[in-house]
């Protein structure tokens, strides 16, 4: 199956395989101006939220404020040079990034995928791309529909059109033949991927016990490409997430 075909087939094909993967929501990258040109956006300390909104889980918290409206989300919100997609800053039906052809991701990150895939399997390990680019479209059916097995928890798996990382060609979902979804942490590729991925300008976006700050579940198999200047704040094995690091927290 190529690229192209696992791509239309979305979700779907992939909830067959594996629990998680392409529900995940996408997040932000280096690539894409601000929205706007001269918002200073200031942190808000996770103290400074209403008890309700910082003790609520799911609730992603609003560490950064964005005002923005109208044809402004045409582009995604970008702070310190890192585009933030989440339940708090979405994005319109308007914004469709180009993508590259080997993972659909951004050209910037499609390379970046390509280097590290290629390193990986010169220490053996075969890390498998599933999904890069979704579109606001395949989004919404996949939010209107979410996989069964998700149960009560699938808007903490599926994220609403205009809030999912994929959105952006930054955001790819992985595989190893050894395990997917749920059991991708049991993997030398999972493995590989925490010792090594930010040295290629990836982060794991929704590390385990975080989804009170993300919105979302832990998911093993979603990695965000944030460049290696912005992925060496995060390092090897961390749990350190983007809302924590644009916030300044
Ligand atoms: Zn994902």
């Amino acid at each position: 199956m190529g690229r192209a075909t696992a791509r239309t087939l979305g979700c779907a094909a992939l909830l067959v395989i594996a629990i998680t993967g392409c529900a995940a929501p996408g997040g932000t990258t280096s690539a894409g101006p601000p929205a706007t040109a001269s918002r200073t956006p200031t942190p808000v300390a996770p103290t400074d939220l209403p008890a309700s909104v910082a003790a609520s889980p799911g609730a992603t918290l609003a560490v950064l404020p964005d005002d923005r409206a109208g044809t402004a989300l045409d582009r995604p919100f970008t702070y310190r040079g890192v585009v933030l997609i989440n339940k708090d800053h979405p994005v319109s039906k308007g914004y469709a990034p180009k993508v590259g052809e080997s993972y659909q991701l951004v050209p910037e990150a499609d390379r970046a995928f390509g280097r590290m895939l290629a390193a990986a399997k010169k220490d053996g390990v075969a890390i498998i791309w599933r999904v890069g680019y979704r579109s606001y479209a395949i989004q919404q059916q996949l939010a209107e529909n979410p996989p069964t097995q998700y149960g009560a928890d699938a808007e903490f798996y599926v994220a609403q059109p205009g809030r999912s990382e994929h959105q952006a060609g930054l955001a790819v979902d992985v595989a190893s033949k050894a395990g997917f979804g749920t059991r991708f942490p049991e993997t030398k590729e999972f493995a590989w991927l925490r010792a090594h991925a930010h040295e290629y300008g990836f982060i794991l976006r929704y590390p385990e016990g975080k989804t009170a700050i993300t919105g979302l579940n832990y998911e093993p198999w979603h990695y965000r490409y944030i460049g290696p200047a912005a992925a060496a704040a995060f390092g090897p094995s961390s749990t350190l997430t983007l809302e924590e690091y644009l916030g300044g927290r």
